[in-house]
Parts: structure tokens; C-alpha cells; sequence
């Protein structure tokens, strides 16, 4: 569903375990890994989260886990996020290239 260019594979390839990262720019991106080589591969999203789709139900930091965040919030560099909206409607916001 969510695919990735390979640097060692140098092919498309399914992300495994895919997650999503904001990057220092603010842009989402996917990571995962490589299900050929294992090599850690990487692709911009081209939408930010639409928060109509997908509610943030909390914020994974590091080891800390901030749940139902206040909307002052703001998602850092490495943020993982967990939401809750209709699948498809997320993969519309997100995962469109
Ligand atoms: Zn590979």
C-alpha cells in the first residue's frame, strides 16, 4: 500500500512497518524498513495531517507519551502520532504521493 525507493535495492518496495515522522521542514514522511535488504527507506507525503480526518489522540516523544494533547501542542521533529479517524480517510490525507 505504502511504497518506497530502495537505494540498495534500487526498486520500489512495500515499506515494512511503516511510521509516520514530521521532519524539521514540518513535512510528514513515511519510514520503514527495506523487506528485501532490511535498509531503512523513506518517502515525503505529500498533504499534512487534515485534522477534520485523522484526531490526535496522543503524541509518542521519545519515551514519553503525551495523551489527548491540549491544541497549543505543537509536533516536534520525530514526533509519532497516534490517530484516530476512518483509514481511508487518513491514507486520502497522508499517504497520497
Ligand atoms: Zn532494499
Amino acid at each position: 500500500m505504502s511504497e518506497a525507493y530502495c537505494l540498495k535495492c534500487r526498486m520500489m518496495v512495500e515499506i515494512q512497518n511503516p511510521e509516520m515522522v514530521i521532519l524539521r521542514n514540518m513535512a510528514p514522511a513515511l519510514t520503514g524498513l527495506c523487506p528485501i535488504s532490511g535498509t531503512k527507506v523513506f518517502r515525503f507525503v505529500r498533504r499534512r495531517l487534515d485534522p477534520v480526518y485523522a484526531l490526535v489522540l496522543a503524541i509518542e516523544r521519545g519515551d514519553e507519551l503525551i495523551a489527548l494533547p491540549a491544541p497549543e501542542e505543537r509536533i516536534q521533529v520525530e514526533d509519532k502520532l497516534v490517530c484516530y479517524g476512518h483509514l481511508e480517510s487518513i491514507a486520502d490525507s497522508i499517504l497520497q504521493f
